[in-house]
Formats: C-alpha cells, structure tokens, sequence
C-alpha cells in the first residue's frame, strides 16, 4: 500500500525530526509499504503538499499533539474532501491521551492508542480497516523494531535547542519506552508505564548506521528515563568508548538515578 505520514505543524521553533513517525514508516517498510512523509513543523506548504501526496495513497496517518490539534483538524478535513475513498488513522500524544474526543473532534477513521508499529502493520495487513478507536495493541521489543526510516526526511532542516547541537549533524534518538514513575505532571499517553529497552549492541548499531549514513556528530536520547536500567548505560557507555565512534551524547532522566561512577562512564 502507499501510505502517507503527516505530522501537522506546532509551532515550534525548533523542530526535530518526527521520531515516531520514522519509526512507523521503518516497521511499515518492512512489510512492503511504501511510505512518504509530510512534516509540517519543516514544509512552510505542508497542506498542498499533503493534498498533491494524497493523490496517489492508499491510506494516511496523521500523528496529533496537543499544539497540532487545530492543524491535524484542518488537515484531515481537507483530506476527506479531496478523498474521501482514503482512510485516515490518527495516532499520538493527544490522540493516546484523549482517543474518544479526537475520534469525534478530528473526523478521522480510526484512532490508534499508544505505539504504532505493531498496530500499523495490523491494520494494514489486509483486513477491512477498523472504525473509532482501536486500544493499545501488542508492545513490539525495541531490539524488534526495524531500524527507523530517517531517510524519509532530510534531517539537516531540524533544528536542535540548548543544550544539544553544540556538534552537528545532530539526530535524537529513542533507545527505551515507558516509564514506571508517576510524576504528576506528565502524561506518558504513548509509551505508557511498561519500560523496555534496545540493548547496548542494538544502540550502538542504530549510532553506526547515523555515524555512516549522515555522518552524526551528536545525538540526543530523548528516552523518557535514559538511566533506569543502570548496567545498560554502563555496558553502553563501554562499547562506545571502544567503538571509537566520534560521537557526543546527552541524554533526560532523573535524578535519583545517577551516580557519580554511572556519571563519570557517561561523561567518558
Ligand atoms: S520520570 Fe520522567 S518520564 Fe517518568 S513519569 Fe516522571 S517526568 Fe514522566
């Protein structure tokens, strides 16, 4: 199928590359898809260029986040007057978060709680397509994830904030999901509560890949909490500094989860 990824415009002054997005597309690729992707955080005529892309799909996602909502509105109402044979699939932060009301405030097919991947594949495996809101599906390893599609975007139109971009290029990157804290002010709507991580060799292989292909001089994880499993940023942190890779890194977490040793090996 020809399948069409649209990330609606935020605002934001610095956009990054539409990680989830990428990695959708990875998993759909795998599966013999061909996906073309429309970022709106990059395309000043992201809207035409969605409608000259939707000539020729099959079917189109559109990933929702709470600043993007009004845009995705927009978007999707443009798609069903132009076609309306094509189904549209609404996934992502606000959509996980409130899956019944974008459903009926998006005008969208169907809403797909949570990670994409493994639902994706689903829904476009052959069977008629579901209407309203399809739950969490099934939770794919991260080591079982194809490696995302980064060459759907040219990742030299992002832009990175402080503290990251002191080298570039500079990608980020996701290396674990979830988290089991319940810090009141955040939402976790996608990746939930579950934690699960690459391994250190999958890690460095995706770093290889970037170092190769865009020539990476730094990389941000945007995990929701890079250090929960210790041994992993320790062994990690060992085959970096083996691999010889000349790559700079930061990382989010917490922090009653570092220590000055685990420090000290991440700063290595
Ligand atoms: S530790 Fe971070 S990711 Fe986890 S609940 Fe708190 S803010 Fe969210």
């Amino acid at each position: 199928m020809n399948v069409l990824l649209v990330n609606p415009p935020t605002g934001t002054r610095y956009p990054q590359p539409p990680l989830g997005l990428l990695s959708i597309a990875g998993a759909l690729e795998a599966h013999k898809h061909r996906v073309a992707i429309v970022d709106g955080n990059i395309e000043e005529l992201w809207m035409g260029l969605v409608r000259g892309k939707a000539k020729v799909a099959d079917v189109v996602g559109v990933t929702v986040n709470s600043l993007g909502y009004r845009q995705a509105v927009g978007v999707i109402e443009m798609l069903k007057s132009v076609r309306p044979d094509v189904p549209v699939i609404v996934g992502g932060p606000h959509a996980s978060a409130l899956p019944v009301e974008t459903w009926e405030g998006t005008g969208c097919d169907c809403v797909v709680e949570g990670e994409g991947e493994a639902a994706m594949v689903e829904m476009l495996g052959g069977k008629p397509l579901p209407v309203g809101v399809v739950g969490r599906g099934p939770r794919l390893e991260m080591d079982r994830l194809p490696m995302p599609a980064y060459y759907l975007v040219d990742h030299r139109r992002y832009r990175p904030h402080a503290p990251h971009g002191r080298r570039r290029p500079f990608m980020p990157l996701v290396t674990s999901r979830g988290c089991p804290y319940r810090c009141a002010f955040c939402s976790k709507s996608v990746f939930g509560s579950s934690y699960r991580f690459q391994s250190p060799a999958r890690t460095l292989e995706e770093l290889r890949f970037l170092k190769q292909m865009y020539r990476i001089r730094e990389v941000a994880f945007y995990d929701d909490t890079f250090t929960l499993n210790r041994n992993r940023v320790m062994e990690l942190c060992e085959l970096l500094e083996r691999s010889g890779l000349d790559i700079e890194w930061s990382c989010e977490t917490r922090v009653d989860l570092v220590d000055p040793e685990l420090l000290g090996a991440m700063r290595a």
